[in-house]
């Protein structure tokens, strides 16, 4: 049996998809990893001092610079000849996909040996949810309420993965705690390569969303299902789709969820278009054999 490195018990709500998917993690990596974790809900409800839920090594750092320690951590272990232990730059999309991207960046363009997952539950979950780079358009946030002159945020999701990729990063990946084996399996193909990875994992939030604690997993599932999140890995530059169901109408997804309670017909109709053209583009991609490392 594959030993839990995440401790029962840690003080998220009950429900929450961002500590399945560090359990899920640690599963992959094992004890041998050293973790450096942003500011965001993870770390305040896994990390109280002085407690903590780690059963691995665990640095807190700031919003702005879980990469950068990262890359350090991982320049004082190779001072020690250390070439074994994972070093995982680690946080929530607001400490990686916009108050650190900039560490973020750099890592990617100095191809740090690090591998960066991000844990994105589209929002600033641990401070009121407020809308991120990474909230979906028309959902209702704090700071983008929907409204009688306001349909929610109005801004697509930031499309981190490909902006890896155009770094450079050698492995790019999305996953989803709804499919945890394959999320394992592609913690542990980053953790082969050598040079900066970037791992996106989905994790529904049923206190910043809107829906019952019990229908995490099936949120995460449906997420997947409707196209709503899209699950591949880009390898050396070459797209493939990890997962090709046949899509769900994304209104199954949206109709469980407080946060697009409000939308209308139309506004849902540029949400279904917008997946359906992101889906064929996509289909193109891996079909085309183009490599993106050469031409992002
Ligand atoms: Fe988890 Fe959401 Fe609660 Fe944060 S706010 S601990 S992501 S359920
Ligand atoms: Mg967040």
């Amino acid at each position: 049996m594959v030993e839990e490195l995440m401790s029962p018990g840690t003080r998220t709500c009950a429900g929450c998809g961002a500590v399945l998917a560090a359990r899920l993690v640690l599963k992959a990596t094992g004890k041998d990893v050293i973790i450096c974790e942003s500011t965001g809900c993870m770390e305040v409800t896994s990390t109280q001092y002085p407690t903590t839920a780690w059963k691995v090594p665990w640095i807190h750092v700031l919003f702005e610079n879980p990469a950068s320690v990262a890359a350090g951590v991982k320049a004082a272990l190779e001072a020690q000849s250390n070439d074994h232990t994972q070093v995982i730059a680690y946080g929530g999309d607001g400490g990686i996909v916009d108050i650190g991207f900039g560490a973020v960046s750099g890592a990617l363009e100095r191809n740090d040996d690090i591998m960066i997952i991000t844990y994105d539950n589209e929002a600033y979950a641990n401070t009121g949810v407020q809308r991120s780079g990474a909230t979906p358009f028309g959902a209702s946030a704090t700071t983008t309420p929907a409204g009688l002159e306001s349909i929610g945020k109005k801004q697509w999701k930031k499309n981190i993965p490909m902006i890896a990729v155009a770094h450079g990063s050698k492995y790019v990946a999305t996953a989803s705690i709804g499919y945890p084996q394959d999320l394992m399996n592609k913690v542990k193909k980053a953790m082969k390569v050598k040079g900066t990875r970037y791992l996106h994992i989905h994790t529904p939030c049923p206190v910043g969303w809107g829906f019952d604690s019990s229908e995490t997993i099936q949120i995460a599932k449906l997420a997947v299902q409707t196209g709503m999140w899209m699950l591949y890995e880009i390898e050396d530059g070459k797209f493939k789709m990890t997962m090709k169901p046949e899509l769900k109408p994304v209104d199954e997804y949206l109709k469980m969820q407080k946060r697009f309670k409000h939308l209308k017909d139309d506004t849902i109709k540029i949400i279904q278009d917008h997946i359906d053209k992101t889906w064929k583009e996509l289909d193109n991609l891996e079909k085309s054999g183009v490599n993106l490392r050469t031409i992002l």
